[in-house]
């Protein structure tokens, strides 16, 4: 789109507030945006919690910690613990205080590719869709049944057990079931897609049900190319089929409108942070204006 960047926000903020419903979809672009690049780099938080990991294991970021192929159980759950804990403790941070000030008066859902747990820390349960799983649970590693267990407590307690990158060989969990370890119930080779899972999708399409026939908004959020069948791509399909639905994508570099969505929608290729910051600066000016007429 040939605006400006006020333009731009200017024109996030009037579709936002004609909408009747507005449908977010959000993924690794929003926890950069957060100023969290641990997942690739090295950045100030990797060194805080994981540091010592990178250091002895040589690997970058913490996504290829989960990927490294640990000796024992009790240097890889070291490394998970430490890991779980980062995400739990780092603080959600202006970006999702301004997307929620933004949306706190609509009806809107969010469904995430996330799991770092970060949207459930401002959002509501029954707004959020975590369709790739999420720290905040455990699984069976085979799995042998369709049960979550909550790992915060868990995590907590291997966390502050974590000497010389290895956790005591007793805090290593277990299934109850079948004494297999868990796993953390995040999307991978063995991800239980069970009640909890649909779940998070019935949340989901409940809410689209509810809203096909309105003014709805799709607002694409940090979501990358590598998977656009979770969200990118349903996104323009209902977009493109619903007769009142518009589209929004904002990310600095991967932002992409088909050409069949010309009339109805536009991509903002700017820092998520950025325009969020704006949006909400632009929505109180417009409210205090609106106060004094
Ligand atoms: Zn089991």
């Amino acid at each position: 789109m040939k605006c400006n960047f006020n333009e731009q926000v200017n024109l996030l903020l009037e579709h936002i507030d004609k909408a009747d419903a507005v449908c977010v979809g959000a993924a690794a672009g929003m926890s950069v945006a957060a100023g969290y690049d641990c997942a690739y780099h090295n950045d100030k938080y990797f060194e805080k919690y994981l540091g010592e990991f990178g250091r002895k294991y040589g690997f970058e970021g913490s996504f290829n910690g989960y990927y490294y192929r640990y000796q024992t159980s009790e240097e890889r759950w070291a490394f998970l613990a430490a890991a779980i804990y980062m995400n739990m403790d780092l603080p959600d941070g202006p970006v999702y205080e301004n997307l929620f000030d933004l949306l706190k008066e609509k009806t809107y859902f969010i469904v995430t590719t996330n799991q770092d747990t970060l949207f459930s820390r401002r959002f509501p349960e029954n707004r959020v869709g975590t369709i790739q799983g999420d720290f905040r649970w455990l699984q069976c590693i085979r799995p042998c049944h369709d049960e979550l267990f909550e790992s915060k407590k868990l995590i907590e307690e291997m966390y502050v057990n974590i000497r010389d990158c290895r956790i005591p060989t007793e805090l290593i969990p277990h299934c109850p079931k079948c004494g297999r370890e868990l796993e953390p119930w995040v999307r991978g080779f063995t991800f239980l897609e069970g009640e909890k899972y649909r779940e998070e999708y019935n949340k989901w399409n409940r809410f689209l049900m509810e809203n096909k026939d309105k003014n709805i908004l799709f607002l694409e959020l940090g979501v990358g190319r590598m998977t656009p069948m979770f969200i990118r791509e349903p996104f323009w399909n209902m977009t493109y089929s619903w007769p009142k639905a518009f589209y929004i994508a904002i990310n600095p570099q991967d932002a992409l409108l088909p050409k069949e969505l010309k009339e109805k929608g536009f991509t903002i290729k700017e820092d998520i942070a950025g325009v969020l910051e704006n949006a909400i600066k632009r929505k109180k000016e417009q409210a205090g204006k609106a106060g004094m007429e």
